[in-house]
């Protein structure tokens, strides 16, 4: 029976029955996998608390269980992230990332860079660096690696690049249109060239200066509107995390 080993990084974790966990994690090696954790409200050498929302581990696995199911033998522990569990706001925003990467992908299916992403944006987190561009970052970077990155370069009919005039996101038709292709056309946002730029900034920027970037006033504006309606078109639902995200927001208001 092969041995898999692999950083990981933990999107859930559920009590089941007396004494284990049923945990889904997304791997670095085999990208979301789900599996059982024996034992492991019992075990703490072999899991201690290291199955937590957030946790950055490295997993030891065999495939025994059920299909879908993975059995885990053991988990240690690479980067706690432990600030994500101590504060509401930080738990949030790493549950709306997390709800995110679980929503849009299937299991078994090899991700590096999106690993990279999501671990790269928990760390923000846990630093506290919550402002409402790195949100929008990694929303417009996880459709990029996913293969499903909006066209933000020229109109998607008639291939005009944007300049000084006004531009149009259709979220059904993933991406740029002019003003002459997107006339009459329904459900379009109008968006300036300076989003676009910023967007098309997000997407390539490194990662380890994404915790730097800065929108304008009216960039943070249409790119949540473009983002969402984006986000909408391919989840068809709205997610609980972003809700509860805004809910703490509201009360702090
Ligand atoms: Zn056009």
């Amino acid at each position: 029976m092969p041995l898999y080993k692999t950083p990981a990084i933990i999107l859930h974790a559920l009590p089941y029955g007396e004494a284990d966990q049923i945990v889904t994690l997304y791997t670095l090696d085999f990208g979301k996998i789900k599996g059982i954790a024996k034992g492991a409200k019992r075990s703490r050498k072999r899991f201690g608390n290291r199955l937590e929302i957030g946790s950055y581990v490295r997993v030891t696995y065999f495939e025994k269980e059920r299909p879908g199911l993975v059995r885990l033998s053991n988990c240690d522990l690479i980067r706690p992230f432990a600030g994500l569990r101590e504060d509401i706001h930080k738990l949030a925003w790493a549950s709306y990332f997390i709800e995110l990467v679980d929503g849009m992908t299937a299991e078994k299916i090899e991700n590096k860079t999106l690993f990279r992403l999501l671990a790269a944006f928990l760390s923000l987190v846990d630093r506290g660096i919550l402002k409402d561009e790195i949100q929008r970052v990694f929303e417009v970077r996880l459709f990029s690696c996913l293969g499903y990155g909006p066209q933000l370069e020229h109109c998607i009919r008639c291939q005009r690049k944007p300049a000084g005039e006004k531009f149009f996101f259709s979220a059904r038709g993933g991406g740029i249109l002019c003003a002459s292709c997107a006339a009459h056309l329904p459900g379009t946002i109008p968006v300036s060239l300076g989003t676009i730029k910023t967007l098309l900034l997000a997407q390539t920027l490194t990662l380890d200066k994404v915790g730097r970037i800065s929108f304008s006033p009216q960039s943070l504006k249409e790119s949540q509107a473009v983002l969402s309606a984006f986000l909408r078109e391919y989840l068809g639902k709205e997610l609980k995390s972003k809700k509860f995200m805004e809910q703490i927001n509201h009360k702090a208001e």
